[in-house]
């Protein structure tokens, strides 16, 4: 029987959770035993296969358009879709934009931050004009899995993937379940 295709991505994050995946170590062998590792932020491979995956696994939130293709992707290429992480399952830390204006953000990115000199402008790409909030995954695309945490650690990664490549739904709770 062939192996479960995985494949992941990123979208409004700080790449976090892909490094909490790479904290599972050898474990990836494992992994890789079971399953047939795809496109992803940390293989050469970067789009899923046009013939679909088994399984998606998305790190972030919906910022911009670009997260917004890059998550409707995911959801058409694959079976079953996984949020990975506090962003993807609610916004997370971007989120936290929400709360002020796009004004307020934008001056505050370009022109207020301690490291940004006096010659510091708002960019004028009309993406950056776009008055959207930060969106979990959900509010794009339907998702099967939430897998919480900032990030989830690796052993409820390990977990997760281990369980999937086995065709099994992995049961996220007790000390796999935490927002931190
Ligand atoms: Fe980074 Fe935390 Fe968001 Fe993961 S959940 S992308 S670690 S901020």
């Amino acid at each position: 029987m062939a192996k479960p295709k995985i494949a992941s991505d990123w979208l409004c994050g700080c790449a976090g959770c892909h490094m909490s995946l790479l904290d599972i170590d050898e474990r990836i062998i494992a992994v890789a035993e079971l399953a047939d590792l795809r496109s992803s932020p940390i293989t050469d491979l970067k789009v899923p296969d046009i013939t679909g995956v088994d399984v998606g696994i998305l790190e972030g939130g919906i910022n911009n358009t670009a997260n917004e293709e890059v998550a409707l992707r995911m959801r058409k290429s694959c079976k079953i879709l996984v949020a990975l992480g506090d962003c993807a399952v609610f916004g997370g830390v971007p989120a936290m934009r929400n709360f002020f204006t796009l004004e307020e953000t934008l001056r505050r990115a370009y022109i207020e931050t301690e490291s940004t000199d006096s010659e510091g402008k708002i960019p004028d790409d009309p993406e950056l004009m776009r008055p959207t909030q930060v969106r979990s995954l959900q509010q794009v695309v339907p998702v099967d899995i939430f897998v919480p945490g900032c990030p989830p650690d690796a052993d409820t990664i390990f977990y997760v993937l281990a369980e999937l490549a086995q065709g099994r739904i992995p049961d996220i709770k007790g000390d796999k379940l935490h927002w931190d």
